[in-house]
């Protein structure tokens, strides 16, 4: 098969949580241009609603939902209004994430549990309505977005969230093998450093900035743009015999 049919999403339905600013956007755009019509679900109602206006500007179709990842009810609202939209989900991203940097022996339970329940829980719960979905259509992609954090520790405080990312990498393996019965392909990216938002002001200290570049084998650390390509390919027929696994997005540091 031609590869642009292989990788082609054209008549597809993506949803993005996190979708309306930093790499959550730039995976939207990606798969509207790879043909996806794409879902953004966000907290930031209004950021998302900008990109869906960028999506549909580039001749997609698009809708701005309203999403808290914990909110159990917020959850089978979207699914419910992405189903009526557009009648069928396809590729299901779950990006949505958040830091707390804190000493682990100075930890708060609360932000603990905020870190857990978004990081992991809010994946287990977009993905268990989504892929109610997926299983009647016996097809679907879902895609996890971990960290390079979640296979490594680190010095920096951020035990909940390094422990959440994990969870997540076995989540997609648990996942994986529970529902490739169904056809639903259950994968992860782990991303390195990436410059967002979430990693602006730990990237303004040149020393850690430095030394990150210093122990990444490709010298710099990551642009957003870097995660389109293995998006594309896990969410298209390219991968439809990949399933369980983890592509990490790092520049090489974890290879050493
Ligand atoms: P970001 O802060 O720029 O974007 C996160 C998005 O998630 C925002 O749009 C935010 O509104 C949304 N969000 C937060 N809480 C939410 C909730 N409860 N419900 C719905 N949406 C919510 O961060 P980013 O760097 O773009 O991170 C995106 C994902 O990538 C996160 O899961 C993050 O952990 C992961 N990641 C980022 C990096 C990096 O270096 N930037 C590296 C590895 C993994």
């Amino acid at each position: 098969m031609k590869p642009s049919v292989l990788f082609d999403l054209s008549g597809s339905v993506a949803i993005v949580t996190g979708g309306a600013r930093g790499l959550g956007k730039i995976i939207a755009l990606a798969l509207a241009d790879a043909g996806a019509d794409v879902v953004i679900a966000d907290i930031l109602t209004s950021l998302a609603e900008d990109v869906v206006k960028e999506i549909e500007a580039r001749g997609n179709r698009a809708l701005g939902v309203k999403l808290d990842v914990t909110s159990v009810n917020d959850v089978q609202e979207m699914v419910e209004k992405v189903s009526n939209h557009f009648g069928r989900i396809d590729i299901l991203i779950n990006n949505a994430g958040i830091q707390c940097i804190s000493a682990a022996e100075d930890f708060a339970l609360e932000d603990w549990n905020r870190v857990v329940n978004i990081n992991l829980s809010g994946v287990f719960l977009c993905t268990q309505a989504v892929g109610k979905i997926m299983i009647t259509q016996k097809k679907g992609k879902i895609i996890n977005i971990s960290s390079l954090f979640g296979t490594i520790g680190s010095p920096h405080g951020a035990a909940a969230y390094n422990s959440s990312k994990g969870g997540v990498i076995n989540l997609t393996k648990s996942l994986a093998v529970e529902w490739g019965k169904y056809n639903i392909n259950v994968n992860a990216i782990a991303p390195g450093i990436i410059e967002t938002e979430l990693t602006r002001k730990r990237l303004e200290d040149k020393e850690y900035l430095d030394l990150w570049i210093d122990r990444t084998p490709l010298e710099r650390i990551g642009k957003p743009e870097d995660l389109s390509g293995a998006v594309i390919y896990l969410s298209s027929g390219a991968s439809d015999f990949v399933t369980g696994h983890t592509i990490m997005i790092d520049g090489g540091y974890s290879v050493q």
